[in-house]
């Protein structure tokens, strides 16, 4: 039994929603709301398949040279200071080929929220990979979830809440 996790819709901070779920069934939520936010009080999305985006994620990372994780947290860091954050980040992930699969499924037309939690997870993933070598899927899920921060940059939260 895992905790449902819900997407804030404005700031994208990752927050538990109180439902247990069993394994397999992550269907039945799809497409749900849940809030509010614990940072800005808006409502949130329970995003499809943000487990298995993260256990892929994590397979492929896993396989790279220390150099090559090092530089795409590094890039994924400076895209965010980019004046076009999501676009220098898409064009990041794009740079790396082994990662084009995953890169493919964040380019799906995507709220801020979902978009910008995802790259966090992304970060997240390379971070404790470089830190502890071996990671499992539900270690980096409550990383994300502990943090309780907004993942979208302010420039594109202030585009999406006018
Ligand atoms: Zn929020």
């Amino acid at each position: 039994m895992r905790e449902v996790t819900a997407i804030c819709d404005v700031c994208g901070t990752v927050f538990p929603t109180g439902v247990g779920m069993a394994p397999g069934s992550s269907a039945l939520f799809v497409g749900n709301k849940a809030g509010p936010c614990p940072n800005c009080g808006a409502d949130g999305t329970i995003p499809d398949g943000f487990y298995d985006f993260i256990g892929e994620t994590l397979r492929v990372i896993s396989d790279w040279e220390p150099e090559r994780q090092r530089r795409l947290a590094r890039d994924l860091a400076r895209a965010r200071q980019a004046p076009d954050p999501r676009g220098a980040t898409v064009a990041a992930l794009q740079s790396e080929p082994s990662f084009q699969a995953i890169a493919q499924r964040l380019l799906v037309p995507r709220n801020a929220g979902e978009f910008w939690t995802l790259v966090a997870a992304i970060a997240a993933v390379l971070a404790l990979v470089l830190q502890f070598g071996e990671v499992e899927t539900s270690t980096v899920v409550d990383h994300v979830i502990r943090e309780q921060a907004p993942t979208v940059p302010p420039e594109e939260r202030g585009l999406s809440t006018d």
